[in-house]
């Protein structure tokens, strides 16, 4: 089922009777999520991730555009009858029934044609629990459970009524590392197995980028980009996106182009052709560094972090807009951890130029 936005705005009144402030927490945001795909909605806390959620479940109201499932305009429509599966991060489950009792709820009030019998409820039940591991707690009461468990019900209760669009809203924050690792490879594997198209929220980059078919980055209720997690990461279109996506983060400088050549302070450090002269932020990813005794670029070594397959080198520039610059080398690179300095050349598709005004993206030609 593929899920369209289109000019979908949320505005807030102000809670202040003294200011007309409002909020506008989603911005004329307009993008179709393919059918079967699971899409990462990410971006800072307060970005309007949450509110286009709730607006596409049904849960609140646009203020303005619509939302389609399929060819189905269903901006009017009540969330169950929208067939929208929905986890929130802290998801309350039923306390006086039991798991299996949790799960089979949305099944046992399902009417008409779409009645089941029991045994489809409890094959599906299990069916569920099974995917998310919780298949011997069934009998258990939500206050016997971790946190953790009481989420992969809530995964299993969405999961059960098998929903048009399935709608996750932080699910894993509450989890563990291990087990936040473990259910985000899970809920992508389920998400594969069921190609229930998906729309995840988190402000979490990585696990956006590691489960996630297309990602959605948005800031301030204005849609930045979309697109694969990698296409996102090698192309940012912005210094925004750019500074968002990976770790650790992008290396930010402060730069200038003058005759397609880019300088950071006095060196030259890369041939930027087609780029015309001006003022530039210079955005380096870590892994952009190759260390170089003849290398163009030159800064102020720190520290030499040994991480078994890499190396991250820790060093400073007057230029750079961060206090330490980190570059990931192989750990074969040669280094001298008793020199002040570090030299290094770029790998020039790792190099990024942005407007010193606009922050948009500059392009120039990578050999
Ligand atoms: P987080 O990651 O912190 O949950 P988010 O990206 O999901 O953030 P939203 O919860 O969608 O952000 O909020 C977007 C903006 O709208 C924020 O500025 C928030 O304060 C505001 N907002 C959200 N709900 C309301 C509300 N009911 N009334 C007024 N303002 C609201």
């Amino acid at each position: 089922m593929k899920v369209v936005l289109e000019h979908l705005t949320k505005i807030f009144p102000s809670r202040n009777k003294k200011s007309n402030e409002q909020v506008v927490a989603v911005n004329d945001f307009t993008f179709e999520i393919p059918d079967g795909k699971l899409i990462g909605l990410l971006g800072p806390s307060g970005c309007g991730k949450s509110t286009t959620l709730y607006m596409i479940s049904g849960l609140q109201k646009p203020t303005g555009g619509k939302i389609f499932f399929g060819e189905d305009d269903v901006t009017e429509l009540t969330p169950e009858n929208r067939g929208v599966g929905l986890v929130f991060q802290n998801y309350a489950l039923y306390p006086h029934m039991t798991v299996k009792q949790n799960i089979l709820f949305p099944l046992q009030n399902l009417k008409g044609e779409d009645k089941l019998t029991k045994t489809v409820m409890l094959e599906r039940a299990y069916e569920a629990a099974r995917l998310v591991q919780i298949d011997d707690l069934m009998d258990r009461k939500p206050h016997e459970l971790s946190g953790g468990q009481q989420q992969r019900v809530a995964i299993a209760r969405a999961l059960v009524k098998m929903p048009r669009v399935l709608l996750l809203d932080e699910p894993l924050s509450n989890l563990d590392a291990r087990l936040r690792l473990q259910t985000r490879e899970e809920i992508k594997r389920i998400q594969r197995e069921t190609g229930i198209t998906t729309v995840f929220v988190t402000h979490d980059q990585e696990e956006a980028m590691s489960i996630s078919d297309m990602i959605v980055v948005m800031r301030l209720g204005v849609l930045q980009q979309i697109g694969a997690p990698q296409e996102v990461y090698d192309n940012p279109v912005n210094l925004f996106v750019a500074k968002f996506l990976g770790t650790p983060p992008i290396n930010v400088f402060e730069g200038v182009v003058k005759g397609e050549k880019l300088y950071i302070g006095e060196q030259a450090v890369l041939d930027v052709k087609g780029a015309a002269d001006q003022e530039v932020y210079v955005g380096i990813r870590p892994e952009g560094f190759i260390t170089n005794p003849e290398g163009e670029f030159t800064t102020n070594l720190i520290n030499v972090e040994v991480m078994g397959r890499d190396v991250s080198i820790v060093s400073k520039h007057p230029n750079a807009v961060s206090e330490t610059i980190r570059s990931i080398v192989d750990a074969d690179s040669a280094i001298d951890r008793d020199a002040t300095t570090v030299s290094f050349s770029l790998k020039p598709h790792k190099v990024f130029l942005f407007s010193k005004e606009t922050e948009q993206r500059i392009p120039f030609e990578v050999k």
